[in-house]
């Protein structure tokens, strides 16, 4: 499968805990089909519509060619790719890890939204997302 990201033929399917997606082999990027990246993080929304708001993305599915939509990924600071048609996503390296750390510190603490509504995410849970870093450097330093 040709990576959307960088454009090589390297995206192949790997499987971790019995949950399969895809990984570029040259710039590491994930590929999850719709429902896969809530199988693998379970902080992760089960499912995630396309906001009013996206901008259309430069990249297009690996998967079926389709356009994709950049938005920020709810409660975080990350800008995920995701397909109009198959719902699958598209995740630069660090955005996976972003996504696990941020929203399992929101669900620590109780703050997190696991259910989006339509519209999208308010600007004012990113004050959410700012208290769960601010915790999380606490932790790792002691
Ligand atoms: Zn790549
Ligand atoms: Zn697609």
């Amino acid at each position: 499968m040709k990576c959307p990201n960088c454009k090589h033929f390297a995206v192949s399917e790997k499987v971790f805990k019995g949950v399969k997606f895809d990984i570029c082999e040259s710039c590491k990027g994930f590929w999850f089909d719709k429902g896969e990246l809530y199988d693998l993080v379970d902080v992760a929304l089960k499912s995630l519509p396309i906001p009013s708001d996206a901008t259309k993305s430069s990249r297009y599915c690996p998967k079926c060619d389709g356009n994709m939509y950049t938005f920020k990924y709810p409660q975080t600071y990350c800008y995920i790719d995701m397909c109009e048609k198959c719902k699958g996503i598209w995740l630069d390296p660090k955005e996976l890890e972003e996504i696990k750390t941020v929203r399992g510190a929101l669900k620590k603490e109780g703050s997190l939204e696991e259910v989006i509504a339509p519209e999208g995410v308010k600007g004012s849970l990113l004050n959410f997302v700012n208290s769960a870093i601010s915790s999380l450097t606490k932790t790792e330093t002691w």
